[in-house]
């Protein structure tokens, strides 16, 4: 699925994009990047040529002439758009009229269709977010537009999960944030050690979640685990 028609907004990607610089949580990234999506797509081909050629493939055969082109716009516009700030989700927050106390708005089995940064490969999983509001409420799909957006690009899990608990934290302006993410890697899955039932499991939580002995953080650990 190529980057979705949802509604952008450019000056608080770049907002997110400075406070995560500022915590340490951003994904190392250079700005000599190219601006222009088809200019990516176009320096991109002729590397993944090279690479198919090295590797013996024949590349005027007709099933893989096309392939170094896909594989390039399946990176700038599928699977690494999270890249580009200027994508990021346009996040509206409308003000809180009730005390949650300790009541937290939670949503379960996010999709998460991540590549690892390591070797390339998907990371396959789902999501758990929760937050207490605070002064303002998010709408419920934002959560899920923000595990996507840190989802589109290169990963390790444990920054993926930190990213979206501190965006949440940072946009919602509360200290009361949970991320719990369940998800197979698959460079464990086919290379590697090759176990094929393994996932690694990461929990990120801050404020009232972070307290060891707090019934939020149980009763939230309890919906992330119970599975779908
Ligand atoms: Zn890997």
């Amino acid at each position: 699925m190529s980057h979705p028609v949802h509604k952008n907004n450019a000056e608080l990607g770049l907002k997110v994009h400075k406070h995560l610089v500022s915590k340490g949580l951003e994904t190392p990234i250079t700005d000599k990047v190219l601006s222009n999506n088809d200019e990516k797509i176009d320096s991109i081909i002729p590397h993944f040529e090279k690479i198919m050629e090295i590797l013996g493939l024949d590349l005027t055969d007709d099933s893989l002439e096309d392939t170094p082109k896909r594989v390039a716009k399946m990176y700038v516009n599928e699977i690494f758009w999270g890249l580009d700030y200027t994508k990021f989700p346009k996040c509206t927050a409308i003000e809180n009229k009730m005390d949650y106390r300790n009541s937290f708005v939670c949503e379960k089995n996010v999709n998460v269709q991540s590549n690892c940064e390591h070797h390339f490969v998907v990371i396959d999983g789902v999501a758990t977010v929760a937050y207490i509001p605070h002064k303002k409420v998010l709408g419920l799909s934002k959560l899920n537009r923000i595990v996507e957006f840190f989802a589109k690009r290169p990963q390790v899990q444990e920054r993926l999960t930190e990213q979206i608990c501190e965006t949440i934290s940072f946009i919602a302006e509360t200290d009361d944030v949970a991320v719990y993410i369940d998800a197979q890697h698959y460079c464990v899955k086919s290379r590697g050690i090759q176990d094929t039932g393994s996932s690694t499991v990461t929990l990120s939580s801050r404020g009232k979640f972070a307290a060891p002995d707090s019934e939020v953080r149980r009763e939230f650990l309890n919906i992330a685990r119970m599975g779908k």
